[in-house]
């Protein structure tokens, strides 16, 4: 919550990984190859006994994926790779993979953990595509799954007695569109004494507001089309992980052999956005912090649900487990699907509009919108109201904002 917390990301996010080629260019230039030459056969040799900073095809890696995903690792695992220094190992011990979108790193990191005959437990509420692929792709890949509501320790512990084939434990904090938290570290510890492996999807938190993985958790996905990039120019996704074995030998086949690899521009251009992550998340927590307390005042709201409320029942939970509550807001307006559609029709500064965490302010309708799949019974038990809105708050000026959704709300 304190400036400083921020600022020690922010050399890393913008010296981490970057790359530094013969001719001296400042800003690594976009490699957008296909394919790289060899000078000679000892070339070949020396790239097959696993020379660094080699690339044979962009398939396998191309150097702006590469730097993409050392800058992710450094920011995600940035308490585990100081202790690592200080204990004398300089073998990796966080490293990333960079994806075409983020559903392309969030299937390879299940379908990496988990295999035909296993079991796979989810958080009840999750992002509506990761939800069909849970409910209805993992199933026929062989591998069965199952929802658990908020992941609380008790309901946790029933369904690990329930399948104890389980693998992995697949949670978002704070889950998307409800803002619902799961207390990670103690998901871990579950998952842990069950010989299961925790995924986290920390889109909404970044690594700057959240590091599971210091957590204990074993990977972290991420839609990186959202705060990572910042600016809604691209689609990509990540898995990082403390599981070095699992992401080399599990995780990183699946994004070569299904081939949803990232372009070089669109690397580059999420290397970029990445650089003021940090300074973007300090502000997206001020601005947050102002419209959430606004819409509580607010008296055709009927809920706020931000963790950095006093009001929001997880606050102690958030303060715990978060360097700050971010931009992301869930709200519920009077009136129902009537309510809720007059006011977004009203609204002229904030844009109508799926995806989130980008610089300019975008709010949705997650009942007929990200989350309109999802059979209505469901969507009532996980807390997806006819009247909820989900606020992406941008980086404007927090009184615009403010002002935009006030007159919207009449
Ligand atoms: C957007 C989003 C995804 C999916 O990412 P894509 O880049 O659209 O494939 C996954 N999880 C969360 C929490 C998201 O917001």
């Amino acid at each position: 919550m304190t400036k400083s917390k921020h600022q020690k990301f922010a050399t890393a996010a913008i010296h981490a990984g970057e790359i530094h080629d013969a001719q001296g260019t400042h800003i690594a230039p976009i490699y957008q190859t296909s394919t790289f030459t060899f000078k000679d056969m000892a070339a070949v040799e020396a790239y097959s006994d696993g020379a660094e900073n080699s690339y044979i095809y962009s398939r396998g890696s191309h150097p702006n994926r590469a730097a993409l995903a050392e800058k992710l690792a450094t920011l995600e695992g940035y308490q585990l790779i100081q202790d690592a220094k200080a204990a004398g190992n300089n073998e990796p011990v966080v490293a990333a993979e960079i994806f075409g979108t983020g559903m392309a790193a969030i299937s390879a990191a299940l379908l990496g953990t988990a295999q035909a005959g296993d079991h796979v437990i989810a958080q009840d509420v999750l992002y509506g595509s990761t939800d069909h692929f849970v409910k209805e792709l993992m199933p026929q890949y062989g591998i069965t799954t199952s929802r658990a509501k908020d992941l609380t320790p008790e309901v946790l512990e029933e369904a690990f007695a329930e399948h104890p084939n389980t693998k992995c434990v697949f949670l978002e904090s704070p889950a998307n569109p409800t803002m619902i938290l799961v207390d990670i570290a103690a998901v871990v510890e579950i998952a842990h004494a069950h010989n299961a492996k925790v995924i986290v999807d920390n889109t909404f938190a970044t690594p700057i507001l959240q590091r599971p993985l210091e957590l204990g958790a074993d990977v972290v996905v991420h839609s990186t089309t959202k705060y990572i990039n910042g600016h809604g120019t691209l689609l990509g996704g990540a898995v990082i992980s403390s599981d070095i074995q699992l992401l080399e030998e599990k995780i990183g086949p699946l994004i070569r052999f299904f081939g949803s690899v990232p372009s070089p521009f669109d690397c580059w251009l999420t290397n970029l956005g990445l650089k003021t992550l940090p300074l973007r998340m300090q502000q997206h927590n001020i601005n947050g912090m102002q419209v959430a307390q606004f819409l509580e005042a607010h008296k055709s709201i009927n809920f706020v649900n931000y963790p950095g409320l006093e009001s929001f029942p997880q606050h102690e939970l958030a303060k715990s487990q978060m360097d700050g509550f971010g931009g992301m807001i869930a709200f519920e307006v009077a009136g129902g699907y009537e309510g809720a559609s007059k006011f977004l029709d009203r609204l002229k500064l904030c844009s109508l509009a799926v995806s989130l965490g980008n610089v300019d302010t975008l709010i949705e309708h997650p009942a007929s919108m990200t989350h309109g799949d999802i059979e209505p019974e469901i969507r009532a038990q996980t807390g997806i109201s006819d009247g909820l809105i989900r606020l992406s708050v941008g980086l404007e000026s927090a009184e615009d904002i403010i002002a935009d959704l006030d007159q919207a709300l009449g």
